[in-house]
């Protein structure tokens, strides 16, 4: 049997993740590697941590990369920072947050969620309420839901939090870089992310931010691996449940003392460098205000096609549109025509929303006028051919409008 090298086809990836990553990332992961513990490796490292304190705006020195996918992130936070019987808040408002509420039982801890609408979100003082009634140890939020694309606001959680002695932490995987995000201004004792999104990377890698409180919640529980224990730890109370989460031993092999723990993804790390420096290269509030602008420009070109948008647009993030779709119309035949007529992919969708809505994401590198223009014009073709009747340019005029070109 002979196998052809890894030769993809051009695709424009516009759903909800991954997107394609910048040439500048994919460029930094082909680079040569080094050892774990060489000097240009730590030294790496430590850039990283100072990259991404500046991409979660935050002086958290516990600010690190953990290995594997987003959901490695999370994991690594609720399962270190809560221990089995605890009381874990989780205000659930799409998809992802039945994943955080899933990890926390997991972790065994004692789970309660609030729930709203599929296309809403919450208020604070339905939080407030929430976290006055069960008194949680942790509030885990997902800030972007990509299932819903409600942005949930998170600047008013943090005092609400530590008003009732709970910590707060939140999954921004899909939208930091692309929707204002303030670690240390709201008040967040963690936080993490993935590159996949508006981060213009590949997934496998989870920035990850602790505040001081939430090390010490950490540190509490830490106990060194058994080689190193000192005398005394023998009655450690409640090791982590998970060596490869385990926050403590994380933190000891980026930290100055550099314990071995996992061998660092080194491909990975060079595309997590390379993913903060190309958007703080950019700015902070310049990719976030790139993002809003295509978002607006892909609202607007889908309403010019006469379609019908889902959920409550004002707290929408601005790098994801779910677009109804039209009476009449087969959406999975749609999905493939544009993948293969035009090498575009959108998003489908989960659980209340499958079969009626497409997701169609303007994130990372794609967050672009190009992108979304030539997205539209596609899609216009395709809901014709499927039947539908949309107005002729109506997509693209739209969004142009945005986009400020004369008619
Ligand atoms: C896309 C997304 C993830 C992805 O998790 P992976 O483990 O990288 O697949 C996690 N959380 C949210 C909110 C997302 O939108």
């Amino acid at each position: 049997m002979t196998v052809a090298p890894v030769n993809p086809p051009a695709r424009l990836l516009m759903g909800p993740g991954p997107v394609n990553a910048d040439p500048r990332v994919l460029r930094a992961m082909s680079a040569p590697l080094v050892g774990q513990f060489d000097p240009v490796m730590t030294g790496y490292m430590s850039e990283t941590q100072e990259l991404y304190r500046q991409v979660f705006a935050t002086r958290n020195d516990a600010t690190l990369l953990v290995d594997g996918t987003s959901r490695a992130g999370i994991e690594a936070a609720v399962v270190s920072l809560v221990r089995p019987g605890q009381r874990v808040l989780v205000p659930v408002f799409g998809r992802f947050g039945h994943l955080l509420a899933e990890i926390a039982l997991r972790a065994q801890a004692e789970v309660h969620t609030i729930a709203t609408e599929w296309g809403q979100v919450f208020t604070p003082s339905a939080v407030e309420e929430a976290v006055a009634r069960v008194r949680p140890h942790l509030v885990a939020v997902v800030q972007g839901d990509t299932s819903t694309t409600m942005n949930q606001p998170l600047d008013e959680l943090g005092a609400i939090c530590a008003r009732h002695g709970a910590l707060l932490y939140t999954d921004a995987t899909a939208s930091l870089g692309g929707n204002p995000f303030e670690m240390d201004a709201w008040g967040l004792d963690a936080a993490t992310a993935g590159l996949q999104k508006c981060l213009s990377g590949p997934s496998g890698s989870a920035p990850l931010s602790l505040s001081e409180q939430a090390v010490a919640v950490v540190r509490s529980r830490h106990r060194v691996e058994a080689g190193l224990r000192e005398e005394g730890d023998d009655d450690a109370p409640d090791p982590v449940l998970s060596n490869y989460f385990d926050l403590g031993q994380v933190l000891d092999y980026w930290g100055p003392r550099r314990l071995n723990h996992h061998t660092e993804a080194t491909s990975m790390l060079y595309a997590a460098r390379e993913c903060a420096r190309v958007l703080l290269d950019e700015g902070r509030d310049q990719v976030v205000a790139r993002h809003a602008r295509a978002g607006a420009a892909m609202l607007a070109g889908v309403r010019g096609l006469g379609l019908g948008v889902f959920g409550d647009v004002a707290h929408k993030m601005h790098n994801i549109v779910a677009v109804e779709i039209p009476a009449g119309v087969d959406g999975d035949g749609v999905r493939a025509a544009l993948l293969h007529d035009y090498g575009i992919e959108i998003g489908t969708s989960f659980g209340p929303l499958h079969g009626r809505v497409w997701r169609i994401g303007t994130m990372g590198v794609n967050a672009r006028r190009d992108a979304v223009l030539t997205t539209l014009a596609a899609l216009e073709q395709v809901l014709r051919r499927a039947g539908a009747r949309v107005p002729h340019g109506g997509g693209v005029d739209a969004a142009a409008e945005v986009y400020g070109d004369a008619a």
